[in-house]
């Protein structure tokens, strides 16, 4: 078993983290700040000596000291004595400037990474897997990759070798735990290089004939874009309570599961959910979710409530240091407490944007996001209703996924009778999700991934 590093925190100075199954502070400092990587995303254990660790650790600690020594002893045995582990799809895709390999695994297994050249490869080395990969997959191009091709290589080994477009560098390596409708993920992140630059990793012995097992994978166009739909809120967290008593996360998962349909039903996109059940998830798993997929579109779904029960009418915001409006602002706040409502402590939860603006203002991603904001307020304006000034800004962390372009919608008001009785039915509610799709398609018409 490989400790795995969890997905960055943008804290800095976080130095330990643990993951349920093997965990352990992997350094000790008086003033560090330490975390806990678990099924609901970073927690905090505490800050130096005050450091808590509760019991999950204590105990898993101690597992891990076992596993530790007898890794020592038996180094070289493969990591499942049981089932083999299964390949069950690939993704390919652009992460901050890297393109990022990921392949989907039924198991978590140790990976060997290293690039060649004359001609510019990336090799991967497994243990002997099962290979369940789809067409679709198999044709899978982006960035650096050109085609890939996979098979046994010798008994103990199964191998993927990717074709590159020119020299690169290993940016980064990691396994990802499961999370939901994932299960592990191997990635691997690829950054073009000068051809001066670039190091062969390692130096192999002997060039590498391709065995004739390896199958050549002609290429094709990329995949579907990837759009993630983030129901607000869930599980222990209810979200804005409605004049009837209807529940925001009740609203917002429903409103995600219909778009998801509309939305697959034109065959153009691929649709994941943060959640699809009445579950509790953290903000920082929902971005580190559309980051992981790659996705080309995220859509945050929220329903506000008002003391003035007759405002009514949805608005859509993208992300901001400085809110356009102090309602903007105090409905980010009260959006970004999301994790304290679901039993996460609070204070350890990024609300300070500042750092993350300075990489979307580098990027592109802000101004897509404006992009869809843009086309998705006029359709909202077509068949259901608005705010004044419909698109605005404030800080919200939901949105902060720098690759990413995301928006966050109030579908309306739950404190207004007309608003809450349209989003409590299907049929109130599919002029709402009949406009953002005819949005989506606009997005990807003027945006095509
Ligand atoms: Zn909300």
């Amino acid at each position: 078993m490989i400790v795995v590093p969890p997905p960055p925190f943008p804290k800095r100075n976080v130095v330990a983290w643990a993951k349920p199954a093997d965990c352990l502070p992997l350094r000790l400092e008086s003033s560090a700040l330490y975390m806990w990587w678990g099924e609901r995303g970073w927690t905090t254990i505490g800050r130096g000596a005050n450091a808590q660790p509760d019991s999950r650790i204590v105990a898993a600690a101690s597992r891990l000291v076992t596993l530790l020594l007898g890794l020592l002893l038996t180094a070289s045995v493969a990591a499942g004595a049981g089932t083999t582990p299964t390949v069950t799809g690939v993704r390919i895709g652009d992460q901050g400037g890297a393109t990022r390999f990921v392949l989907d695994l039924t198991a978590d297994v140790k990976f060997s990474v290293f690039a060649l050249d004359q001609p510019y490869r990336l090799v991967i080395d497994l243990p002997p897997v099962d290979w369940q990969i789809t067409k679709a997959d198999e044709g899978r191009k982006f960035g650096v990759i050109q085609q890939f091709r996979y098979g046994r290589y010798d008994e103990k080994t199964s191998r993927l070798v990717l074709d590159l477009s020119g020299p690169v560098e290993i940016a980064k390596t990691f396994v990802l735990p499961p999370d939901g409708p994932f299960k592990y993920r191997l990635v691997v992140d690829v950054k073009p290089i000068r051809a001066e630059a670039f190091v062969r990793t390692p130096p192999p012995a002997v060039a590498f004939a391709a065995p004739s097992a390896l199958k050549t994978v002609p290429s094709k166009p990329a995949g579907k874009p990837v759009i993630v739909l983030d129901p607000g809120h869930g599980g222990v967290d209810p979200g804005t309570i409605g004049l009837s008593g209807v529940k925001e996360k009740d609203i917002t998962l429903a409103v995600a599961r219909e778009l998801r349909t509309a939305l697959e039903a034109t065959g153009k996109y691929t649709v994941i959910l943060t959640r699809d059940g009445d579950t509790f998830v953290a903000l920082n798993q929902r971005v580190a979710k559309s980051e992981a997929a790659a996705a080309s579109l995220f859509i945050s779904l929220h329903a506000d409530s008002i003391a003035t029960s007759q405002i009514t009418g949805a608005s859509v915001y993208t992300l901001s240091k400085t809110a356009s409006d102090a309602a903007a602002d105090a409905l980010a706040a009260r959006e970004n407490r999301a994790d304290a409502a679901g039993g996460l402590p609070i204070g350890d939860q990024p609300t300070d944007v500042a750092a993350i603006l300075i990489s979307l203002l580098q990027g592109e991603t802000m101004k897509f996001s404006a992009s869809f904001a843009s086309l998705l307020v006029p359709e909202l304006s077509k068949s259901w209703h608005v705010l004044p000034t419909a698109h605005r800004f404030a800080g919200f962390a939901v949105l902060k996924a720098p690759e990413v372009p995301s928006v966050l919608i109030e579908l309306g008001y739950l404190s207004n009778s007309t608003d809450e009785r349209a989003l409590t039915r299907a049929d109130g509610r599919k002029p709402v999700i009949d406009a953002i799709a005819r949005a989506v398609k606009q997005f990807f018409d003027q945006h095509p991934v």
